[in-house]
């Protein structure tokens, strides 16, 4: 078993001192806004899906605290190249393991890297922020215009 809070830790520093897919992405053809009030975090996201349903392309821009980009940034890393139809699948495997008990094993087949995000679970004020791009993803999948919030 490694050490998920030790790389919880790291992850979380390295991700937010150089994001991944940060800035505009081009083309896209879908979008989103998504605000957590608690916290302050701010983010749009921009996706590319295929004609055949994958997802070609995802990039974010924002403003927010180190948790919220750097959850942003394992995710878009996370997604790109794999089908929007199993988007979902991961979305509630992502918030299962953020709110679930902290005895708990995240679900490591379905999330891979992003387990490492279960360490938010010892700080149940950042969750919010964690799930924040989740929520705003969700939100540009179904293409609706709305600002997603996390409240
Ligand atoms: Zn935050």
């Amino acid at each position: 078993m490694f050490e998920l809070r030790d790389l919880y830790q790291q992850v979380i520093v390295d991700h937010n001192k150089s994001p991944r897919n940060f800035g505009k992405l081009e083309p896209f053809n879908h979008e989103a806004d998504g605000y957590n009030p608690l916290c302050g975090d701010k983010l749009h996201i921009y996706l590319q899906v295929s004609d055949e349903g994958l997802i070609e392309g995802v990039s974010f821009e924002g403003e927010g605290c180190a948790i919220s980009v750097a959850s942003a940034s394992l995710m878009t890393d996370a997604i790109k190249g794999t089908p929007v139809a199993d988007f979902e699948q991961r979305f509630e495997a992502f918030q299962h393991m953020v709110t679930s008990d902290l005895a708990e094993e995240p679900d490591l087949d379905t999330l891979g890297k992003l387990a490492v995000l279960s360490g938010v679970r010892e700080f149940p004020s950042r969750i919010k922020c964690a799930s924040l791009c989740w929520h705003t993803l969700k939100s540009a999948v179904e293409d609706s215009h709305h600002v997603a919030k996390t409240e």
